[in-house]
């Protein structure tokens, strides 16, 4: 459980490094990032810095999970789809700002644990699916927010066509092994409008799903 002194320190580290929405860090506040790591490394869950977990795959940097988030502007009536469940973590934050979060993983196993996770903690507006995202969610289509959380070479195509119009879709993209950028498209009613926020680094956006 965070106590006091890890909540303060971890809510400061947000704000120095550019989480300034307070409905934003109204949701990370309701989130134990501790819960999402399952107790390993757990003197460094509430530091902010990317930390491994199962499948070879890493739960995202805090403070990025907050600019992602800040940068999504989700609205409370918004049905968002994530990729790339990981954790579940960016899920759960989400899960307090939107009326319904679908998020996908390639990895059967990570759904599984952030569902169980999701279960315990009641948040029951969250819907983990295991497939591969670079298709999206057609059943589920079309959503007001999408976030993907491993890094595109391009913004995939079917995301694109199952954003809404008005709708807002974060990405980092590049190559894998180097610097990406997080790239907000706007779909307006007659073209996507790009604008490139900040260099990351996730890992790579995969295609099919994985073996376990
Ligand atoms: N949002 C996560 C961190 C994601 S790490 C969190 O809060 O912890 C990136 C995740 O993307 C990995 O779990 C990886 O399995 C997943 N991923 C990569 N390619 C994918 C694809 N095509 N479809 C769905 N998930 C994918």
């Amino acid at each position: 459980m965070m106590d006091a002194e890890n909540q303060m320190q971890f809510l400061f580290q947000l704000r120095k490094n550019g989480v300034t929405d307070t409905r934003t860090l109204e949701a990370m506040e309701k989130v134990d990032r501790g819960v999402f790591m399952r107790g390993v490394f757990s003197d460094r869950v509430y530091e902010d810095m990317p930390l491994p977990i199962a499948c070879g795959q890493t739960i995202s940097q805090p403070s990025v999970v907050g600019l992602m988030t800040q940068s999504l502007n989700v609205q409370p009536r918004d049905k968002v789809l994530e990729v790339g469940t990981g954790s579940g973590y960016q899920a759960a934050v989400l899960s307090h700002l939107a009326r319904r979060v679908y998020t996908v993983d390639r990895h059967r196993k990570l759904v599984r644990e952030a569902r169980e996770i999701f279960d315990e903690l009641g948040l029951v507006n969250i819907t983990a699916i295991t497939a591969d995202g670079s298709r999206g969610l057609p059943d589920q289509a079309p959503f007001d927010r999408i976030i993907v959380t491993a890094a595109a070479e391009d913004p995939p195509g079917p995301l694109l066509e199952q954003l809404r119009v008005g709708g807002i879709m974060v990405v980092p993209v590049g190559q894998s092994d180097a610097v990406q950028s997080l790239i907000k498209v706007t779909r307006g009613p007659n073209r996507f409008e790009y604008d490139e926020l900040l260099p990351v680094r996730f890992v790579p956006l995969l295609e099919g799903l994985g073996q376990d």
